[in-house]
């Protein structure tokens, strides 16, 4: 397929506001004639929703929690990225854009990255004008600090909670335009398909979680921010729920999927425990300004950790990479991490760990300077590991943590069926192949509150859309996919749970397209997922009815959804014959084991095209140009 990302033509410092001028208008009296449909309300989609809302559009606003504060994006911890050089440290647009693009391993389109960059300033002013609380200095102004990739500071961050204080900002935008009519809230409301006549997006059907009621909603435009899709993996730092169900709905009309292999390995979560757990917590980035990494240099020194003399540590970050230290990027840190493990050399009872410790930090600053920053955090690791950090080191490991990879979408972020926007973590926008720390909830707002309300204004005063009835045999044909679904999964009547297929997915997923790839892993992971997907379809077993609250049953359509997903993850893994970033396949690797990367065959964005289950997808190339940031080695020694 011909992809057009409507790039923007001319000097990138005004293409922004060039495209923003020249972009159609709806007139204000005009707006509230258009519906528009809102699939989410983390920060992306009730940012989005609230402003659409207050420009005067109808909008309906779903989510499957039962309110839109309780999105995953209130798990954000360590911070938001914004050029506003605040520190007068060095920092500005054009270096946050270089920042960007250099840090996702020159696998973004610059357009998109620099009007991020641009937007990061006002995403501020917002916030502050909401009244979100981020941490100030004692005079009054806004703190920042660092976080990886960067020689600046440039994160604003509210304690450890960052997302929360930005979620509560964007949501109580959102519930005064519900309370002023203009947007209609629908939580427990899960979308199941997508709604598409005479190919464009015309509406969703809905299954409400609590009555089982399957509806229809017709609008004139449908926006997604329904988020990543790192459960794939089973065990992941995300929240339990979150899902790509939305997404792959939308590739399975058409939507193609950009990236999927491209997924990121947070270096510092908690480290697993053992097989019965479910959930993987991030100890925030944020905790690398302050903490040391390091491991013993002896293999299998298992003396406790004060009793490890400095000589006999390895701050191997520090020593590998002196001026980045232990703010290098998060693919880089996580790579090191495994790699000091895997030569015998990892902490804790299963010797996949290495220590961030922050004896050095106490000493300098004090406990009570450490409390204030990350008191939450360390609270949180000793309720989980019933170890003191302020006493002992932290012990941390890599663990899947947000998808770069997502729905494609153009300069308007539109995907490839026209009236279906998508935007948030959803979309695989502007990261490239390796997200910077604390640039997700920048997109996410910079997406929902800046950019998609010009864009789809735009798109619906070029468009005249067409009154659509329920009865349309588009929208019955919808409908009857979703109850046909969830009937086959009620009648399968298997002897294994949802979850026990889940787990055993992610496993694969992790074996093979996890921190490190190769051919042979991935024709593996092939093969297995087919087969386990085969029996899934054959022996899971759903209790319970359609009719009301059923987990096992939202479950079983999620975990149906990442089957599919996975194998599109490996087979773009396996396609790209080339390291960068997140993705890092052995077989292409510097002589000092850094990401090798293929300029020359794969400078350009994967997208995948539906072509009916079980078959393989087809790929369509959208070639990436540098005309500012050149593609180099990245080096942060
Ligand atoms: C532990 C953790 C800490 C993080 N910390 C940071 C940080 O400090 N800084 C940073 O920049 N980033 C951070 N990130 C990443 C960041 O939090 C996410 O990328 C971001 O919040 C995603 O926001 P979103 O609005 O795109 O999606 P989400 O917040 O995931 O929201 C998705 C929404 O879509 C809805 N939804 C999904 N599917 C459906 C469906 N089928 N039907 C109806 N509704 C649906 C959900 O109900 C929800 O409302 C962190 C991530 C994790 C896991």
């Amino acid at each position: 397929m011909e992809l057009n990302s409507r790039l923007p033509s001319g000097p990138i410092e005004t293409s922004w506001d060039r495209t923003r001028f020249e972009m159609k208008l709806v007139n204000p009296a005009n707006k509230r004639r258009h519906s528009l449909i809102v699939v989410g309300s983390g920060l992306a989609g009730a940012s989005a929703a609230a402003t659409l809302g207050e420009l005067g559009y109808k909008v309906k606003c779903f989510c499957f929690q039962d309110s839109p504060r309780r999105a995953h994006s209130i798990a954000a911890q360590g911070g938001i990225n914004a050029a506003k050089n605040y520190q007068n440290d060095g920092d500005s647009v054009y270096r946050l854009f270089y920042d960007t693009v250099k840090g996702g391993d020159f696998r973004a389109r610059e357009a998109n990255v620099y009007r991020l960059a641009q937007i990061s300033v006002s995403i501020i002013d917002q916030c502050v004008a909401q009244g979100v609380p981020f941490a100030r200095e004692y005079g009054g102004t806004l703190a920042n600090r660092s976080f990886g990739g960067a020689q600046v500071s440039r994160t604003f961050y509210a304690r450890g909670q960052t997302g929360q204080q930005l979620l509560l900002g964007a949501y109580q935008a959102l519930e005064r335009q519900v309370d002023a009519g203009a947007v209609e809230m629908y939580p427990r409301t899960e979308m199941l398909d997508l709604i598409v006549i005479d190919g464009r997006a015309r509406g969703i059907v809905t299954r409400h979680l609590v009555t089982g009621e399957v509806n229809v909603h017709i609008a004139d435009a449908v926006i997604l921010g329904t988020g990543g899709y790192g459960n794939v993996f089973y065990l992941s730092t995300n929240a339990k729920g979150s899902n790509v169900t939305a997404s792959w709905r939308a590739h399975k009309r058409g939507a193609l999927f950009a990236n999927p292999c491209y997924t990121q390995i947070h270096p510092t979560c908690i480290p697993v425990s053992g097989d019965y757990q479910s959930k993987l917590t991030l100890m925030s980035e944020s905790l690398r300004n302050d903490g040391r990494i390091w491991v013993p240099k002896q293999k299998g020194d298992k003396r406790p950790p004060d009793q490890i003399p400095e000589p006999d540590r390895d701050y191997y970050l520090e020593r590998r990479y002196p001026s980045f230290g232990n703010l290098v990027p998060r693919d880089v840190a996580s790579r090191n991490a495994k790699y000091v493990c895997d030569e015998g050399r990892g902490v804790g009872e299963t010797g996949l760990g290495v220590y961030l410790d922050f004896s050095d930090a106490i000493k300098r600053l004090g406990r009570k300077t450490i409390e204030e920053r990350y008191g939450n955090l360390f609270d949180m690791y000793q309720r989980i590991t019933d170890e003191d950090p302020y006493k002992v080191p932290m012990r941390i490991y890599p663990a899947i943590h947000y998808t770069m990879g997502g729905l494609w979408v153009d300069y308007h972020l539109m995907s490839t069926i026209p009236g279906l926007f998508v935007i948030g973590e959803a979309n695989f926008s502007d990261h490239g192949a390796n997200r910077l720390g604390a640039s997700a909830l920048m997109q996410g707002l910079s997406d929902g509150y800046f950019i998609i309300p010009y864009t789809v204004g735009h798109y619906l005063a070029n468009n005249k859309v067409e009154a659509v009835s329920e009865s349309h045999p588009e929208v019955r044909n919808a409908v009857a996919c979703v109850q046909q679904t969830t009937q086959k999964l009620l009648n399968i009547n298997g002897k294994r749970t949802v979850d026990s297929f889940h787990r055993q997915l992610g496993k694969i997923v992790w074996d093979y397209c996890g921190m490190s790839r190769n051919a042979a892993g991935l024709e593996t992971a092939i093969g297995q997922i087919r087969e386990l997907r085969d029996e899934y379809w054959q022996n899971v077993k759903v209790p319970g009815s359609a009719d009301d609250l059923n987990q096992s049953l939202e479950k079983a359509g999620r975990v149906a959804d990442f089957f599919e997903l996975a194998e599109l993850m490996c087979v773009d893994a396996l396609e790209r014959n080339e390291s960068c970033g997140g993705h890092f396949r052995e077989e292409y690797q510097t002589p000092d084991g850094e990401a090798q990367r293929d300029d020359d065959h794969y400078s350009y964005v994967a997208a995948w095209g539906y072509r009916g289950y079980g078959n393989r997808e087809e790929l369509s190339k959208e070639p990436l140009e540098f005309e500012y940031v050149h593609p180099s080695q990245r080096s942060y020694k």
